[in-house]
Parts: C-alpha cells; sequence; structure tokens
C-alpha cells in the first residue's frame, strides 16, 4: 500500500510517495505563503505532481497525509490557525480531498514527527513517547498507547509552551518563563543579543556585532567547539532548561522516549551534559530510569514520513 506524505514548511513544502518502510519518490518545492491561496494551490501541486510520478511506475496511491505548523482540528480537517502560513480556518482536508479523489488526513507537523519516532525512529517500538523538535521554536508531540495525543481541539503537545522558569523571559505566546522562552533558537539568539547589549565581550558577540542578522545558534555553536566560554555558558544554560522540562514531561507521561529532532541539534553536544544533569537531578527515579533520551534518526525526513504514516493510520 502506497501513500503520499507531505510537509508543509515555512519556507519549504516537502512531499513523499511511502511504500511499505520505503520512500519511493520525493517532490520539494518553495512555499508560496503569499495567501491561502497560495498555500493550497502549493499543495495540490506537490500532491499531483507524487501522482503523477506514481501513476508513472505504477504505484497505486491510497492516500495523502499532510503535516502543518499551526492548531489543527484533526476530526474536521480543518487548519484553526498557523503560525507562519496565512491560513485561517481552512479547510485543508476537504480541498485537498476534492482535487486528488483521495482520502486526506491532516495534522499538527509535530504530532506526525512525533509518529515517526515511534513507529520508524529512533523511538522503534515506543508506545509511550514524547518528542520535541528543537528549531527556531520548540514543537511539541505526545504519543499514548501508540497514538496521537491530540486533547479536545487539536490544541494539545504545546510543549514548547510548558513553564519551566515562573517570571522567566518573554515568549511569543504571550506568557514568561516557557521552554521556548529559554531554550529554542529564538532564546538562544536573545541571550547572546542581551550579552552583546551588556557589552560582554568573546569572539561570538564580535561575530554577531559584525552581522547580527546572519548570526543564528549554528554559529554560537561554532564558537563554543572553538572555545568560546560565553557560547558554550548560553548552550549549556538552555540544554539546562531542557532538562528541567523534559523532568516535567517524563514525570507526567511516564514515556518509553523522548526524542529530539531539529536545528539544535547541530550544536547539541554543548547543551546534552546539562540537559542530562537537570533532568536526572528533577526527574522522579522509577520513570527516569526507564526512559531513553534519544536524537532523532530520520533527519529531514521525520515530518514526511510522520505524514505519510497519518494517512495509512487514517486508512487502518
Ligand atoms: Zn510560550
Amino acid at each position: 500500500m502506497a501513500v503520499i506524505g507531505i510537509d508543509l514548511g515555512g519556507t519549504k513544502t516537502a512531499g513523499i510517495i511511502l511504500e511499505g518502510e520505503r520512500i519511493e519518490e520525493r517532490y520539494r518545492e518553495e512555499t508560496d505563503a503569499s495567501s491561502q491561496e497560495g498555500v493550497l494551490r502549493g499543495l495540490a501541486q506537490a500532491c499531483s505532481e507524487l501522482m503523477e510520478k506514481a501513476a508513472r511506475r505504477g504505484i497505486g496511491i491510497e492516500a495523502v497525509g499532510l503535516g502543518i505548523a499551526g492548531f489543527v482540528d484533526f476530526e474536521r480537517g480543518v487548519v484553526t490557525e498557523a503560525p507562519n502560513h496565512p491560513l485561517r480556518d481552512a479547510h485543508v482536508r476537504d480541498i485537498l480531498a476534492d482535487k486528488t479523489g483521495l482520502p486526506v488526513f491532516v495534522d499538527n507537523d509535530a504530532n506526525v514527527a512525533a509518529l515517526a519516532e515511534a513507529r520508524l525512529g529512533a523511538g522503534k517500538g515506543s508506545r509511550y513517547l514524547v518528542h520535541l523538535t528543537l528549531g527556531t521554536g520548540i514543537g511539541g508531540g505526545i504519543i499514548i498507547d501508540g497514538r496521537i495525543y491530540r486533547g479536545a481541539l487539536g490544541a494539545a503537545a504545546e510543549l514548547g509552551h510548558m513553564i519551566v522558569l515562573e517570571d522567566g523571559p518573554m515568549c511569543n505566546c504571550g506568557a514568561r518563563g516557557c521552554l521556548e522562552a529559554l531554550a529554542s533558537g529564538v532564546a538562544i539568539y536573545r541571550r547572546v543579543e542581551e550579552a552583546a547589549a551588556a557589552g560582554r565581550i568573546s569572539p561570538a558577540v564580535e561575530e554577531f556585532l559584525s552581522d547580527p542578522m546572519a548570526f543564528s545558534a549554528e554559529t554560537l555553536g561554532r564558537h563554543a567547539d572553538a572555545g568560546d566560554a560565553l557560547a558554550r555558558d548560553i548552550l549549556s544554560t538552555a540544554g539546562h532548561h531542557l532538562g528541567t522540562g523534559i523532568a516535567s514531561l517524563v514525570n507526567i507521561f511516564n514515556p518509553d522516549a523522548v526524542t529530539l529532532s531539529g536545528g539544535l541539534l547541530g550544536c547539541f553536544h554543548h547543551m546534552e551534559g546539562a540537559m542530562r544533569e537537570a533532568f536526572e537531578g528533577t526527574a522522579i527515579a522509577i520513570s527516569r530510569d526507564h526512559v531513553r533520551i534519544l536524537r532523532s534518526t530520520l533527519g529531514n525526513d521525520g515530518g514526511t514520513l510522520g505524514a505519510a504514516l497519518l494517512a495509512l493510520e487514517g486508512l487502518s
């Protein structure tokens, strides 16, 4: 049985054809984020190109799965709200089903990434899994008894907005001290900005001041590799907060695995020691000693694979 899996990113739309556990075809195109019509046109284009590729090879497509960053009402197939796309109350499932003639399943991108980790990735075989995407922001997905946990409105598992430091730094969501405000790419960038404003001097801060727009967590990681103490301190502090957050998640969910993906894994070696130390010191022993904290093994394929698995699950 073959299905299409599509990951709608802020800048790129990626797609695959999955047959069994094999990726048979790929698709990648810029996302037209100028309007809701543009996004929907891009999604329809991704489906039709992958369906053409499948037809040429005699592969029969049975369904389409789609992962989108945002709040998704899975039952209705509606994207309620999306921070990076001009989608609001968008009936994505029905529109794509109409265009393709196939069953379509739509969910949050981190939810489907969690499904991919539990079925095919680092957490393969886990029935209880917590997944965190560590990028510009922090996304989350929760697998309970093998299935995605969505909550009453599909808005569950906003793990980046778990508060780990009361009265901590301001988060994009309007609260203070969220995990995302302390351990995401944006949070790390802000710490460098603050160090620069406070006149703290280090090679990383100098590079930041020379071109703030080009600076990223990856740049900071390179300075940490070269021995910059300030860079190492910022990354290990972010790691500490991440470990505190993971301890709370493990205490609540008693998962088999916590999996981590996203761009921050590039400098994660500077975060991991402090993360594990905070985690070990905070989590309840029975859950702590059972869980494995693992890096994703799926790389950039986590989103598309998860979307394809969502489609397979929808068919079963
Ligand atoms: Zn928040």
